[in-house]
């Protein structure tokens, strides 16, 4: 007789959003391509997530004129698993382009970006339990520093914030697929402007349960990001 499987698993599916143009990086070379840990970054960030955790299925939304490129790319070095898609012209677009394609056996979505590569194991089973007991939950690192709000010149202080109750949001945002769509369909065309899917879920009525997220989840946004992520990942094993 066969063994009854110790638990369900839930059908867990990733967006990686990688379809910007990474204009603060100040590099000639595509953000998606530039290398880390000797590897392209989105060959390195999907590395590391399909070896954190068992996605049923992983949907890269790439810049329209490179998704033919980057499906070799990622058929090379033994990812043809994930589907690469084209993007939009927003962040939000690009991730909606990929909620489209979801298998209708998909259960949770986590959104990650493609400028996160050092996700852990941990963090993202955190995300998925608590996505599927509240219906949203986002991956944020509480301030370490004192806040301050400026003016709207950007030069003067305002006021000083309760840094307590400050989190800086990161990636993966994990939802229950319905959480996602009802929210899509609420917020209609407004959902392009929302920088990212915390946000757009908030606008819709939900409560976003914060899984507090580690530093060393940083986002490769400027030179000096690149340059500590080539440190970090020169340290780790290699895949
Ligand atoms: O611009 P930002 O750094 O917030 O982008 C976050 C993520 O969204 C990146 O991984 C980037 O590739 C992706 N993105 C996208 N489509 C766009 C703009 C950004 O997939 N049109």
């Amino acid at each position: 007789m066969a063994k009854a499987p110790r638990y369900f698993a839930p059908r867990v599916a990733a967006i990686v959003p990688a379809a910007g143009r990474g204009e603060r990086l100040g590099s000639k070379t595509p953000k998606p391509l530039v290398k880390i840990g000797g590897l392209p970054l989105v060959v390195y960030t999907l590395k590391c997530l399909f070896r954190v955790y068992p996605f049923a299925q992983v949907l890269v939304p790439v810049e329209p004129e490179a998704v033919v490129l980057m499906r070799r790319l990622l058929k090379r070095h033994g990812l043809a698993k994930a589907e690469v898609l084209a993007g939009g012209a927003m962040r939000a677009d690009s991730v909606r382009n990929g909620f489209e394609r979801l298998r209708g056996d998909i259960e949770v979505v986590a959104v990650h970006d493609l400028a996160r590569p050092f996700i852990s194991a941990a963090d993202v089973e955190k995300l998925v339990a608590t996505a599927i007991k509240h219906g949203a939950a986002l991956l944020a690192q509480k301030a370490v520093a004192t806040v301050k709000e400026t003016d709207p010149s950007g030069a003067v202080v305002e006021r000083t914030l309760d840094r307590n109750r400050i989190f800086l949001a990161q990636t993966p945002q994990v939802f229950r697929v319905g959480v996602l769509r009802a929210a899509y369909a609420k917020v209609g065309a407004r959902s392009s402007a929302f920088t990212d899917e915390a946000a757009l879920a908030e606008a819709a009525g939900n409560r976003i349960h914060i899984v507090p997220g580690p530093a060393m989840n940083f986002k490769i946004t400027t030179p000096d990001d690149l340059e500590l992520a080539r440190l970090v990942a020169g340290r780790k094993r290699s895949f």
